[in-house]
This record gives C-alpha cells, structure tokens and sequence, in this order.
C-alpha cells in the first residue's frame, strides 16, 4: 500500500486539468497534480526566448472565458480578460475587417455578401438554438447548404475561423459549429492582458492557496485498480494512493496506456478504438529586434492564397493558409515587446514521415515561408526580425505527449467515450479536449469544471 494517499490525483496540468483540479481542491478534497512537462499549461503554453516571450495557443477566444476565470478562479484573473481590437480576413474571395460579432458578421453578410438580411438571421436563429442533446445527423455541410447553397465565399467566411481553431471540417456535426461559432459571435473575441505566462502564474498561485499539490516533470504510469475501482497510480515510478484519478491526458492515452484494454467491455472498447483523433498544428514564432517596430495591423489575421475554401487544403505542408496572431507591446506592459506567431494546421504523417535533414528543411522553409507572406502585411518585416522558430506536430506531440500531436482533442465521438469513462473504471474521470464542444480554452476550462464536480460526487458517496 502506497504511504501517502490522496482524494485525487488529477493528470495534466492542462486547462482541463487545472480547472478541475482548484475546483476540487476549494471544495475540500485532497489533491495533487501531476504534470509531466516542467510548466503547468498544456497547449496554453508559453517559453521564453532572449527577451521574447512567445504564446502558444493565445490567439483568442469567447468572452465566456471572462465568466469561467470569475467564478473557479478569481476575480483578479477574470478582470484580465479583455476584447481584441480587429480581426480581419484576407483571401482570393475577400479581404476585411471585423469585430466578429454576430452585428458586424451580419452587416457583412448583407453589405457586402449581398444575402437576404432574413436567411442571416434565420442561420443565427437555428445555431443560437443548437444544443448538446439536438439531432446529431446534420453536419456542417448541410447547414450551410440549407441557408447559403453555393457560397464557398460566405461558407468561408463563416467556417475558416472555426476550421483554424478546432480543425473542424465540412462533415462535423453542425452542432459542434454552431455551438463553437455563437460563443464567438457573442460578443466577440477575447485575450488575456498580460499573456499566458502571467495567466499560468496566477493559476499557480490560487492553486497553492487552495491546497493543490503540484508536481511538475512527473509522469503518470499505469493505474492500479482494486476490485473495478480505481486505488493508485504510478508518478515517475512510485505508486501513489488515491481514492479517484482525474485524467487531462488526450483520452484514448488514458484508455489505453494509463488503464489498459483488459479493464474495459467490449462495446467502450470498439467506442474508443473509432474515436477519431483531431489534426495537428505547425507555428512560426518570430520576435522583433528591440527599437523596431510596426503600425498596427490588427491581432488575428486569416489569410490565404487558396482560391477557395476547402478545409482538408488547410492542412497541407505546402501551406497556403495561415493566421498571425501579432502581440503588441500592450498585451505585456511590464515587458513590452513585439511578437508575431504564424499558426497552421497540420497532418503528423507529414512531419513524421521526414528524415532528420528533410524535417531540418522543411521546418526552415516554415519559417521563410510564413516570414514571406507576412510581408504583404508588415512590409520590411524580415529586416526587423531578430529571432525566429518553428514548432510542428512533432513538437506538440514531445511537450503534451497527444498522440499524433493532436492540438485539439478527438472528433466529436471522442466526448461518449470521455464520458463514460467513470461507467467503466469506478473513479477514473476524463477532462479535456474531446468532441470539439469541450476544445478551446474555454471548452477545455469549461469541462474541468464538470468533470470535477463528477468526481466531487463520487468522492462523497465514497466517503
Ligand atoms: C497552435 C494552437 C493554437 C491554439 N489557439 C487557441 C486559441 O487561440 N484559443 C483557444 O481557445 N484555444 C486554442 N487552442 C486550443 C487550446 O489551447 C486547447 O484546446 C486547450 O488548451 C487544451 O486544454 P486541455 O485541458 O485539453 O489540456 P492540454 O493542453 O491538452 O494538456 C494536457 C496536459 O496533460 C499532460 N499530460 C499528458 N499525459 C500525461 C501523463 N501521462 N502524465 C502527466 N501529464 C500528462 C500534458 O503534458 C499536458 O500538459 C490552440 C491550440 C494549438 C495547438
């Protein structure tokens, strides 16, 4: 028997994982965490070069993340949520600015779009009144097909930043869009004043006052069962004792790695083994020489040179399509800088199947490349850059350990399997990226909450 126990043990420090773990910990139980890279994060992650600081997944999202840092973390975190100025979109099909509201889309779509202001509203009516448990057979090709038949540009518009940031394609169910795509069109997008690197550091701290103990560069191994239930875990090769697990992991590793296949039944086992992982991301982080500087462009920037809208083309190693997201001096102002971070989505196949030298290659024709094409936005750009770098699937898949280096969880199907979990293995919950509804900082926040509250349930029917 392990010597010190916990309530739980919660894997993955994650946003999932940390949401679910405060949570826990202000309701009374005793918890520890335990993270396998040496900075708590996950995909919301950040690292310092010279005096960059880059931001991996800081590019934006709904202002309900605003509401989630009030109420299960604080007040102080919440208040660094704020609005970003302009985004805008720049393709063969159109080029414009937007505050990415569901007014300013609207406006858009007539104006410019010349579509019939009552089809818009009837398409935001349907998708405001989408929910978890409506018909599931609708995808996202049929709803656009319903409102706007033969308008890649409008389906473009619409679906290219949500493709961006969940790697959704046109065969998704259309309420996984549509619940992702009103929570933007809300109110618009939002970032966090300060960075993730202040961002994590308050989480730490709450964290610590609540009694979380936190272990960093600690993997989690094998989970023991006792009679079904779930008793301990390996860290770094010690068991430890615990009455439930809380797994941020991606969620076929936990099925697979951290319990194994002979612990399940059949029918969650042909679930898991048809769960879908999502794609990938490739990043170019650049950094600006100190003194230089440049006008401002806006802060996400969809572009592309593809003629059309094919989401499967977005993944393609010969890159077409990327989004800057540019961090002014502001976003920091105790350490004010300028940063650029170029993002793609990606195929690991791609990336994994390169020799050590071609993977060397391609990973710098990324950087000129995505240095390029920011040219036609910040003329002069790539005299004024004093750092650079490239991060692919590979590089997600060594700092989270996803399999395939999945930036965005499983497809829709990984969420059953995410939830029955705790049907399976008595005390072992799942909360992170999964199903696309729960991805994102916010889905993935949201669903640490959830979890916990799951675990809180079990934890005191045990007791
Ligand atoms: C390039 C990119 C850009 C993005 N941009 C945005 C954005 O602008 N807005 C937005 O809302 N979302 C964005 N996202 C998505 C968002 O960052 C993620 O959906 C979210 O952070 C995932 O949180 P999670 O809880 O699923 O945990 P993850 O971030 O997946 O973290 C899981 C954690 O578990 C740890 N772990 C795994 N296995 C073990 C083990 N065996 N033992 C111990 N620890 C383990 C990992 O190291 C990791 O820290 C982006 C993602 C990427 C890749």
């Amino acid at each position: 028997m392990p010597e010190k126990t916990y309530d739980i043990v919660v894997v993955g420090g994650g946003l999932g994982g940390l949401t679910a773990a405060n949570v826990l910990a202000r309701g009374g139980h005793r918890v520890l965490l335990a993270e396998q890279h040496f900075q708590l994060g996950g995909l919301a992650s950040y690292f310092r070069r010279g005096r960059h600081i880059f931001d991996v997944a800081l590019h934006g999202f709904p202002i309900g993340m605003k509401k989630t840092l009030r109420k299960y973390w604080s007040h102080e975190m919440s208040e660094h949520i704020v609005q970003v100025k302009s985004v805008r979109f720049d393709n063969p099909q159109f080029s414009l600015d937007t505050t990415f509201t569901k007014e300013d889309f609207t406006e858009i779509l007539v104006d410019r779009f010349g579509l019939v202001r009552e089809t818009v509203d009837s398409f935001y009516n349907e998708l405001e009144g989408m929910n978890y448990y409506d018909d599931r057979s609708m995808t996202n090709r049929e709803l656009f097909d319903k409102y706007f038949p033969g308008r890649n540009d409008v389906v473009r518009l619409l679906m290219e930043p949500i493709t961006y940031a969940n790697g959704s394609t046109l065969d998704e169910p259309a309420i996984t869009y549509g619940i992702v795509f009103s929570n933007f069109m809300s109110k618009g997008v939002y970032t966090f004043l300060g960075g993730t690197d202040c961002m994590l550091r308050l989480m730490r701290q709450e964290l610590a006052g609540n009694g979380v103990e936190i272990r960093t560069s600690c993997r989690a191994g094998k989970v023991t069962l006792d009679k079904g239930a779930v008793s301990a875990v390996e860290l770094n090769g010690e068991n430890v004792g615990c009455k439930a697990i809380l797994s941020n992991a991606n969620v076929v590793s936990t099925v697979y790695d951290m319990v194994g296949e002979k612990h399940f039944d059949r029918g969650f086992l042909d679930l898991a083994a048809s769960t879908r992982l999502n794609n990938s991301s490739c990043q170019v982080y650049m950094g600006l020489r100190r003194g230089e500087s440049f006008d401002h462009i806006g802060d996400l920037l969809f572009t592309s040179t593809h003629p059309v809208f094919e989401p499967e083309r977005i993944l393609s190693k010969d890159v077409t399509s990327r989004t800057f997201s540019v961090y002014y001096p502001d976003i920091r102002p105790e350490h004010p800088d300028y940063t650029i971070v170029a993002s793609m989505n990606a195929n690991y196949d791609d990336w994994a199947s390169l020799s050590k030298e071609a993977y060397e290659e391609e990973k710098a024709r990324l950087v000129r490349e995505s240095v390029g094409a920011l040219e036609k936005y910040i003329p002069g750009i790539s005299g004024k850059l004093d750092y650079t770098e490239a991060a692919t699937p590979l590089t997600f898949e060594r700092y989270t350990l996803h399999r395939l280096g999945a930036s965005f969880g499983t497809k829709f199907e990984g969420l059953d399997v995410s939830m029955k979990l705790p049907e399976q293995i008595g005390g072992l919950f799942h909360a992170g990226s999964v199903g696309i509804i729960m991805s994102g900082w916010l889905g993935a926040a949201n669903y640490g909450v959830i979890a916990a509250n799951q675990v809180d349930k079990y934890l005191s029917k045990k007791a």
